[in-house]
């Protein structure tokens, strides 16, 4: 019967997504959901599968994930998903916790180590993985207080993005972007300072807050959020995914901004 159901809700997903733009693909028809993954003494290193912890993925969770997959599906990324389908991380997999890793030169190898940080999911460049972890499932709901979306679902997107950056060896996020987002004239010493507020909230578990309140001091700047100008990887992503979900993006983001975000879903439609 379970499996009745999710056959037609995966059907009725993709009926809605064709009936929104004609031919249209989604993020869901271009990753597939892995339940399993090597590590090695060499490469990536047994530290990687202990710290992350894999497991297979169940039902419920693929149809959850499967269908913000599913709404990513806008006619601008199409480029994009083509470029990630083509030459970027595809799987998916499941694991409870995200990882660090440094180079431990006595062992010449890269090693792994839990991280506290309860991001939802991540993409790893180290070891070409995306994993969407257990706060993804317990992390408080929310909607984005601008774009009336579900948070999860932009962020879903952003690490979409860090996939199609590394995919295209950052030929989008460098030196075009930096200008383009006016990197170079922003006051970081005081973002940064604003930065400690939101992250105050984080520390009391204010979690909403502190999203509405980097969302409110981003915009100030011209940017969807503070995080955003912490590196122009992290900028690149941010400014892309609330560039598609906030339909307010177009009233904070700068003439440049909107010209290169123009650009990008233009050159990569190509
Ligand atoms: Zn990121």
């Amino acid at each position: 019967m379970m499996k009745l159901i999710l056959g037609m809700m995966a059907m009725l997903t993709s009926l809605s997504a064709w009936a929104g733009s004609p031919g249209a693909i989604s993020a869901l028809d271009i990753m597939t959901f892995a339940d399993e993954f090597q590590c090695q003494d060499k490469f990536p290193h047994h530290s990687f599968c202990e710290s992350v912890q894999f497991k297979p993925w169940t039902s419920g969770e693929k149809a959850i994930v499967g269908g913000y997959l599913a709404r990513i599906n806008d006619p601008r990324l199409q480029g994009i998903l083509k470029a990630i389908k083509e030459n970027g991380i595809t799987k998916i997999h499941r694991v409870s916790h995200a990882a660090r890793w440094y180079n431990n030169p006595q062992m010449r190898r890269v090693e792994f180590v839990r991280s506290a940080e309860k991001a939802f999911l991540w993409v790893n460049p180290v070891t070409n993985v995306i994993g969407v972890t257990d706060s993804f499932f317990t992390g408080t709901p929310f909607m984005d207080p601008y774009a009336k979306v579900d948070r999860k679902q932009i962020n879903i997107l952003h690490e979409l993005m860090h996939d199609f950056d590394i995919a295209t060896n950052h030929a989008f996020s460098m030196e075009e972007f930096e200008q383009a987002a006016g990197l170079a004239n922003l006051d970081l010493a005081k973002s940064q300072r604003e930065f400690q507020q939101v992250m105050a909230l984080m520390k009391e578990k204010r979690t909403a807050e502190a999203y509405a309140l980097d969302r409110e001091l981003g915009i100030k700047y011209g940017f969807p959020t503070l995080y955003s100008m912490s590196n122009q990887f992290e900028g690149f992503a941010e400014v892309v995914a609330y560039g598609i979900f906030d339909p307010h993006a177009d009233e904070y983001y700068s003439p440049e901004l909107k010209a290169y975000l123009g650009k990008l879903f233009d050159v990569t439609e190509k």
